[in-house]
This record gives C-alpha cells, sequence and structure tokens, in this order.
C-alpha cells in the first residue's frame, strides 16, 4: 500500500494553530505544546526485550492547542480530522470506547486518570508536520504532545519517563498497538544535538552528542511511502516470540542474554526463534558499539554498525521489504557511509549517514532505483537532532 501525496514530509502548517483552535472551540487556547517525531539511529525491535537503543529526534513536530475545562469534557479535533470534532466524557473513557485518531490522545487522558493523576477535561487542537504512518512515530509524537499538555494544564509535575509511560499505555490499551517505550522516550526525552542513549529496561537515559555537522556528516530520511499491511500483526507475533524465547532460556528478557552466551543459546532454540535472538543480542551489541565510537568522536564508525544492523533485520528478523532493501542498496552504491531501515519495518523509513557533499546524489540515487523498480518516488529529508516536548506558548 502507498501512503497518499499529503502531507509531504515536513510540510508546514499553514495557519498559526491559535487561531485554529479557537475558530474550533470559540475562545483562546491555554499553551501550545509541541513533541516531535524521531528516527532511530540504531538499536531496532530491541525497545522490547529490555534493550538499548539510540534514537533522536527530528525537528518535525507533532502541537497540541489545549484549554483546560471547568467540567469532564474532552473535545478533540485534529488538522487532519477535517472538522469533527470527538468529544467524550472522562467516565467514559475505556479501551475500545473512542475510534479512530482520537483514541491516541484519549488514551492518554485515560492513561493519566488511571494512575490516580488528577486530571478534568479539554479542548485540544493537534496539527502535525510528522509524516503519519511513515515509521517516524507521528503516534508517539501525538501521545506525547498531549501528555505534555496535561501534564501542564493539571499541574501534575510528571517526569519525563513518567509521560512516556502513559503515553505508551494510551498505545496499548487505546490503540491496541504493543509498542515498545523507545519511540514516547525518544518524543519527550531527546536534546537538540543529541542522540538518546536509552536502556529500556530502566528508562535511564543519556544524551550522546552526535556532531554530525561537524564530521562534515548528515543524515538522509528516506521514506518510501510503503507501508505493508502486516505490519500490526506481525509486530505482535515478533514480540511474542521473543517473550517465548526469553522463556525457552530461563531469562527475564533477550536483554539478558550476553553476547558471549548467544552461541550455545541458539543450539538449544527452536529455528523459528533463533535468528529472532539472534538479531536482539546483536542488536544491542550494535548499540553500545555506536555510542562507544560516537563517545571517541568518530562518527563516520557509525555507518557500517547501520548497515550491518539492516542486514540483521532483513536476514534475521524479516521485517524488511523490497522497497526499503533498494534504498539502502541504491544509498551505500552512491557514497553513504552506511544506511538501514528505520522504525518496525515493513516498509517505512530508511536513513542514510551520508557526507554533506553527497546527500543530494544519494537522495538522487534513490529516487532513481525507485523509479527504474516501478515504486513511487520516495519523500526524502535531512534530520537534525532536535529537541524533545516542549511547551511552545
Ligand atoms: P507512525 O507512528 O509510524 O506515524 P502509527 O500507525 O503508529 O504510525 O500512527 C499513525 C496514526 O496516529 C494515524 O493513523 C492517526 O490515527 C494517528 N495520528 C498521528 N498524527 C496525527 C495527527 N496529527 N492527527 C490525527 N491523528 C494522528
Ligand atoms: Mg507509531
Amino acid at each position: 500500500m502507498t501512503r497518499g501525496e499529503a502531507p509531504a514530509a515536513g510540510a508546514a502548517p499553514v495557519r498559526p494553530i491559535e487561531g485554529a483552535f479557537e475558530e474550533r472551540f470559540g475562545a483562546a487556547p491555554d499553551g501550545v505544546w509541541a513533541a516531535p517525531g524521531r528516527v532511530n539511529l540504531i538499536g531496532e525491535h530491541t525497545d522490547y526485550n529490555d534493550g538499548f537503543a539510540l534514537p533522536m529526534a527530528l525537528p518535525q513536530t507533532t502541537r497540541a492547542a489545549a484549554r483546560r475545562r471547568t467540567d469532564t469534557l474532552l473535545r478533540l479535533h485534529s488538522a487532519r480530522s477535517e472538522g469533527v470534532v470527538t468529544e467524550v466524557r472522562l467516565d467514559a473513557l475505556a479501551p475500545g470506547a473512542v475510534p479512530g485518531w482520537a483514541r491516541y490522545p484519549a488514551g492518554v487522558v485515560w492513561a493519566l486518570a488511571e494512575a490516580g493523576h488528577p486530571v478534568g477535561g479539554a479542548d485540544l487542537h493537534i496539527d502535525s508536520t510528522v509524516p503519519t504512518g511513515a515509521g517516524l512515530s507521528s503516534s508517539a509524537a501525538l501521545e506525547c504532545a498531549v501528555a505534555a499538555a496535561y501534564d501542564d494544564l493539571y499541574g501534575l509535575g510528571l517526569s519525563r519517563p513518567e509521560l512516556a509511560r502513559a503515553a505508551q499505555r494510551a498505545e496499548h490499551v487505546f490503540a491496541g498497538v504493543p509498542c515498545g517505550i523507545m519511540d514516547q522516550m525518544a518524543s519527550v526525552c531527546a536534546t537538540e544535538g543529541a542522540a538518546l542513549h536509552l536502556d529500556s529496561r530502566t528508562l535511564e537515559h543519556r544524551q550522546v552528542p552526535l556532531g554530525l555537522a561537524a564530521h562534515g556528516l548528515e543524515l538522509l530520511v528516506v521514506d518510501t511511502r510503503v507501508s505493508h499491511d502486516l505490519a500490526d500483526g506481525a509486530y505482535a507475533a515478533l514480540r511474542a516470540g521473543c517473550e517465548r524465547a526469553a522463556r525457552l532460556l530461563g531469562l527475564p528478557a533477550l536483554r539478558d542474554l550476553a553476547p558471549d552466551a548467544l552461541a550455545a543459546a541458539l543450539t538449544v532454540l527452536p529455528a523459528d526463534l533463533a535468528p529472532l535472538v539472534r538479531h536482539v543480542v546483536t542488536e544491542n551489541a550494535r548499540v553500545e558499539a555506536a555510542v562507544a565510537r560516537l563517545d571517541a568522536g568518530d562518527v563516520p564508525a557509525l555507518g557500517p554498525l547501520l548497515t550491518e544492523g539492516h542486514a540483521s533485520l532483513r536476514v534475521d528478523y524479516g521485517v524488511s521489504c523490497a522497497e526499503t532493501d533498494l534504498a539502502v542498496t541504491a544509498a551505500l552504491g552512491a557514497g553513504a557511509l552506511g544506511a538501514r531501515m528505520t522504525g518496525a519495518g515493513f516498509g517505512g523509513c530508511v536513513i542514510a549517514l551520508t557526507p554533506t557533499a553527497l546527500t543530494r546524489t544519494v537522495g538522487e540515487a534513490v529516487t532513481n532505483a525507485f523509479r527504474t523498480a516501478g515504486h513511487h518516488p520516495p519523500h526524502l529529508l535531512t534530520a537534525t537532532p532536535s529537541r524533545g516536548a516542549t511547551r511552545t506558548a
């Protein structure tokens, strides 16, 4: 399936968000909160195995203009919902009760209430420059913008990991996606200029300066604009497979399998689980290697790790597809230092680490390869590491 033309990656919203809020709800908002989408540099399908990841926030954000209400009504509108306002009372919030896109923000409010926080109603208007369904985590950006808004509107004083947990719970329970915690942690905790070294078990995290520009490098994001339908069911099945493998090995999670114990573990695992385990263990090691290389100031050395990560996702984890494989091959052929699919897979985006002088060439090479193969033209953007969720007005 190919996603539609609009909105193009990174397209700016046309109207000030305060005006759009007022037009919809008849008064000015109390404030505006923004949370970014993300790309993951390395550490794919590791978060739900309690492992490590290295995402960075994009400049593209989802914004929530919000006004606190004195009653318990929640009114939700998105610039993408074409004038339709979803209304629901807080006491009617329950899994399955809210359809469509509004289940994400409604789920966040439900998760906060469930956790015992004193929340009431609000009017919310959403707009976004994060491409939807591209694997750049527009869902987490939406959840985290709403969580940040509620945190301030109701003076909850939550920590960043607590905001991320509420957002993740919304996605699990209201959207039915058993996601890990990486997307939400990136969206709330990232800082400008850095990647986030995340321990998904403890939620400990460290900002790792990237220094792309100082090394004459850029991170090109190729949005293949394909999303294959098997994504949802396959994701849950992969997660279940990893959990089964950990149980068979007598471990709390695959994160607890050390690289030097991998070979022995592979001999006792069933044939369908062994490759999953090999991916997770080697991918966690790639995250640690990437952080070590960045800490040592050797940014170009990230490249081979990205390419190895893609091979592991393609061969062992089985989540790449013709379009993402082609984008990786074409980018490498045109001079990228490394390239890999990013996000859960089955389409979505590829990242390529490119010398700045070659970024354009690499983008053209991928576009040409897509044309030759008869694929729809990809969308290209350059990712600069940006800040996590914040109040903007
Ligand atoms: P991704 O997170 O990779 O973009 P998902 O399928 O996880 O893809 O989330 C996309 C869904 O999130 C959309 O189908 C929609 O329901 C919701 N969503 C994201 N951004 C917005 C937005 N600005 N307005 C309305 N819904 C949105
Ligand atoms: Mg998502």
